[in-house]
């Protein structure tokens, strides 16, 4: 039999159905995966008996018939996802505790599908980070490695976990969160395919907040059609989210595979960087080619405002941060360090239950927000906002139907190769945080490799709520760009 753990997640879920092996089996197979894959640190908590018990619920459901459309497909649940029972910590020492009494939405809806949790994964603290580097559980390992070099790279970040853990055939698929770029990094560094949705596509509800008007929940996936089938069972209207949409969900999988003939794709000027890599510059053309022989127009568009977008992002995202984290005070949550008052013991319980990075943001948030700051850093970066959305719907007013740029400025870097200064951290989401300041769904998709093996992806950007162009593209981009995976060295 072929090895359980290399298939798509639709070619399991059509081999299940036809009762060519069990679920059971199949998550077994993942199972032991997972085990002889300790030394990616993909996973923080692993879960066996519960995956099966949950895959035996599926293989009765199968048998009579009644499997939903996830039945039986094992997956890793990113650790920000609140699973009741299940320890959630959002891989901070303030939650190393936590134990949750009930289920977030999204993991609900996997669950009431028929799927199968195998674990935990492993994330940037709180979701903050480009790397997995500042996880409370040590950083991840990158199942990919520079042709003949054994160095160990990030897997980017903060979907860290999912992403290694989906290339390295760990889960069929995993849970992800993206708040400036941390489902399509980590997707890029890995050659998987990372879908963020549009603001309010998915529950945000039971899912640890780091930015709340920016942070958004998606799959990542093997293939483009994995995660369009993960997306129908994640995406949907929540009265637990106030901000989430009440609108159909549409069969995303019906998206693959249409015609894209006639789509007019926008290539946005302001994306083409001063020293940016030739291979980056490469693959871009590349893809644009891929496009128009497929039948679409390729068209220069311009978003001037994006310069302004890292620098309003990291002054939006750290504000929020600060108000959401006030709730970690030792006393509802987690971890308590007591001391003579309660003041002491805020202080003492914060100070070491957060980690540098989170400190940093706490810290850089709170300022902004303050009497005398606010009007200077918050007010104003909330207007450019405003004004990079506005150049996303310029373009879509002038018929553009999905942009395409890169992913990522980059490959995937060693372990502790950027841990001096924290800008520099920053500048991996200079493609990426565009899309949520904006709201807009965003995919990336594996297109090809640098000179040193490594994978980079692409990046579409599509109108609010049409994440179905996005897939219909996306699996043009991976038809002709192929699949990768790394060559096991674990
Ligand atoms: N890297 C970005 C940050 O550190 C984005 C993280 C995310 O999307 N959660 O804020």
């Amino acid at each position: 039999m072929t090895d359980l753990t290399s298939l798509t997640l639709a070619e399991d879920r059509d081999g299940l159905a036809k009762k060519s092996f069990t679920s059971l089996e199949l998550t077994n197979a993942h199972l032991d995966a997972i085990q002889a894959a300790r030394a990616l640190n993909a996973f923080v908590m692993e879960t066996p008996d519960q995956a099966r018990a949950m895959a035996r619920e599926a293989d009765a459901s199968i048998t009579k018939g009644q499997g939903g459309p996830l039945a039986g497909i094992p997956l890793g649940i990113k650790d920000l996802f609140a699973t009741r029972d299940v320890r959630t910590t959002a891989c901070s020492k303030i939650l190393a505790n936590f134990v949750p009494t009930y289920e977030s939405t999204i993991t609900s809806q996997l669950w009431r599908d028929g799927a199968v949790m195998l674990g935990k994964l492993n994330n940037d603290e709180f979701a903050m980070g480009s790397s997995n580097e500042t996880s409370c559980f040590g950083p991840v390992v990158n199942p990919w490695r520079r042709d003949g070099a054994n160095t160990t790279l990030v897997p980017g970040g903060s979907s860290g976990g999912s992403a290694s853990a989906v290339a390295a055939l760990l889960c069929m698929g995993a849970t992800a969160t993206d708040t400036g770029g941390s489902i399509r990094q980590p997707a890029a560094f890995t050659a998987t395919v990372g879908l963020k949705p549009t603001y309010g596509r998915c529950s945000r509800w039971g899912i640890a907040a780091f930015a709340s008007s920016l942070d958004q929940a998606g799959p990542i996936a093997r293939t483009v059609r994995d995660a369009a089938i993960l997306m129908r069972s994640m995406a949907g209207h929540d009265p637990k989210d106030t901000t989430s949409a009440d609108r159909d969900v549409p069969d995303y999988e019906a998206a693959i595979g249409k015609s894209v003939k006639g789509m007019r794709i926008g290539i946005p000027r302001e994306y083409r960087l001063d020293g940016m890599p030739a291979e980056i510059e490469k693959l871009w053309s590349e893809g644009g080619a891929w496009l128009k022989s497929a039948g679409a127009e390729l068209v220069e568009v311009s978003l001037p405002h994006t310069k302004y977008a890292l620098p309003a992002y990291y002054i939006v995202a750290p504000a929020e941060a600060s108000s959401n984290l006030a709730r970690y005070d030792g006393v509802r949550y987690g971890l308590r360090v007591p001391g003579r008052s309660i003041g002491e013991m805020y202080e003492n319980t914060r100070a070491e239950g957060f980690g540098d990075e989170v400190r940093r943001r706490v810290m850089i948030g709170t300022y902004v927000l303050s009497a005398g700051y606010y009007d200077a850093y918050y007010l104003r970066a909330q207007k450019v906002r405003t004004l990079i959305k506005r150049d996303f719907e310029d373009c879509f007013a002038k018929g553009v139907n999905a942009l395409l740029t890169p992913a990522t400025p980059s490959a995937a870097f060693g372990i502790g190769e950027k841990g001096g200064d924290p800008v520099e951290m920053y500048l991996n989401d200079i493609f990426t945080v565009t899309v949520n300041m904006a709201g807009l769904p965003g995919i990336a998709v594996p297109a090809g490799k640098d000179a040193q093996g490594l994978p980079l992806g692409l990046q579409l950007i599509g109108r609010p709520f049409d994440e179905e162009t996005l897939f219909s593209l996306a699996e043009v981009l991976e038809q002709a760009a192929g699949r990768f995976t790394p060559t096991r060295w674990w």
